[in-house]
């Protein structure tokens, strides 16, 4: 039987014609390698931003429905130039929405979530020797509607598909060539990590590595999947996210990363023992908005103050729900701060060595940043700090660390 090998190409990797062409190349040189070919693609360049724009000049609160029918048909002109240009090159392509993919959602429009995958049209256009172009990032609900899966969402449609397909990897084509110790653009120190596992990649990209999308990790992990992160059109081993990742014996912190815009919503002078801050996290799970840390802190003695923080896309519809609640039970004032950054150490091996969390706040206050809030999780360490810090507190961790220093290849 033939391999079956699953592709994802990201908006910059398809920018231009003159890159798709080059794209089209490159896929059918493996399929002559004799594999069976699924592509799944982005949107070209920024095309998602530039058709979310526009509906937001019509409404500042679109329906939903219809943002992912706009939002949507980015990726469905990517798929069908990209078949055109396999053609070109004299080969059989055939390109897929969705629906055609068989790619089944749950309803809520804009952060839809996977159901199935209903493979069957897929496997008869590759058992006729097709080329199978995807669309990435969309969906279709129960009641044959088009969802999309929220941004950056082809990733998780593309490892969902080579789940499905029981492909043996799947491979992510980016503008970057891995994942690495930090941000190469801010460090230019930073180096390539050649392998990670699922835990600190997924940690990486929650917290805006901005490489993959974290659901695809997690998705990934599930079913045992490897994931290749590789530079579309540079020659570059990449990044291998699996499952063990042999660690150098003094290698614990694997990255320092970031996520830009996060906001603080605080509610002071909430009296103690009602029940806010289960009202409250009800209402904004219902919305699928996914609450980063929560503190609460005594005020004085009859009231406490709650603070979250939430990224910045969720930040208008939190202070709404968070409104709505406070007025029903008399919040003496929300406050909003947008201009803070979150700064995190990565790293399997974390928990285990004592010292990394204070060598981290050390290395903060040195260098005069304030640390707002501060949070843990088995392999990472985050701090809340001013959005005007964050390249100095980068620089300075990925220093501390030593991460310059890790080997080539591990
Ligand atoms: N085009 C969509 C976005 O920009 C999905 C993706 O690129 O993964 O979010
Ligand atoms: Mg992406």
């Amino acid at each position: 039987m033939k391999k079956i090998v699953v592709q994802k190409y990201g908006g910059s990797s398809l920018s231009t014609i003159g890159k798709m062409k080059k794209i089209a190349k490159k896929i059918v040189a493996r399929f002559k390698e004799g594999n069976q070919i699924v592509v799944v693609v982005s949107a070209m360049g920024n095309e998602t931003n530039r058709l979310l724009k526009l509906a937001y000049r019509i409404s500042p609160s679109p329906d939903k429905r219809e943002l992912d029918m706009l939002a949507s048909t980015g990726e469905q002109v990517s798929i069908a130039l990209l078949a055109m240009a396999i053609h070109v090159l004299g080969n059989k392509a055939i390109s897929f929405t969705a629906r055609h993919a068989g790619i089944l959602t749950d309803g809520k429009y804009t952060r839809a979530r996977l159901i199935k995958i209903d493979s069957q049209k897929i496997e008869k256009a590759l058992n006729l020797g097709k080329i199978v172009i995807v669309a990435g990032f969309q969906g279709i609900n129960l009641h044959d509607e088009v969802t999309t899966l929220g941004r950056g969402g082809s990733d998780l449609s593309a490892v969902a598909l080579a789940v499905q397909l029981k492909a043996d990897l799947c491979e992510i084509y980016t503008d970057v060539d891995g994942v690495y110790t930090a941000n190469p653009k801010l460090i230019s120190k930073a180096q390539r990590i050649p392998r990670i596992s699922y835990d600190e990649m997924s940690e990486m990209a929650a917290l805006g590595a901005q490489i993959m999308h974290h659901r695809a990790i997690d998705l990934a992990r599930k079913y045992h999947l490897p994931i290749l992160v590789k530079s579309t059109f540079r020659s570059s081993k990449g990044t291998m996210i699996t499952k063990e990742v042999p660690m150098l014996e003094n290698v614990i912190v694997r990255g320092v990363t970031y996520q830009k815009n996060v906001s603080k919503i605080t509610l002071q002078g909430v009296k103690k023992n009602t029940d806010l801050a289960c009202r409250l996290f009800e209402d904004l799970a219902k919305e699928n908005i996914v609450i980063d840390s929560i503190v609460q802190d005594l005020y004085n003695q009859d009231t406490v103050t709650v603070s979250f923080i939430v990224t910045e896309e969720d930040f208008m519809p939190s202070l709404k729900i968070t409104k709505e609640i406070a007025g029903k039970i008399g919040v003496q004032k929300i406050h909003t701060d947008c201009n803070l950054a979150k700064v995190s150490i990565v790293g399997d091996s974390i928990a285990k060595e004592s010292g990394i969390a204070s060598r981290m706040f050390r290395t903060l206050s040195r260098a005069g940043i304030h640390m707002e809030t501060i949070n843990t999780s088995r392999i990472r360490i985050s701090c809340l700090i001013k959005l005007s810090q964050l390249d100095q507190a980068v620089k300075a961790l990925h220093d501390e660390f030593e991460l310059s220093k890790i080997k080539k290849e591990i």
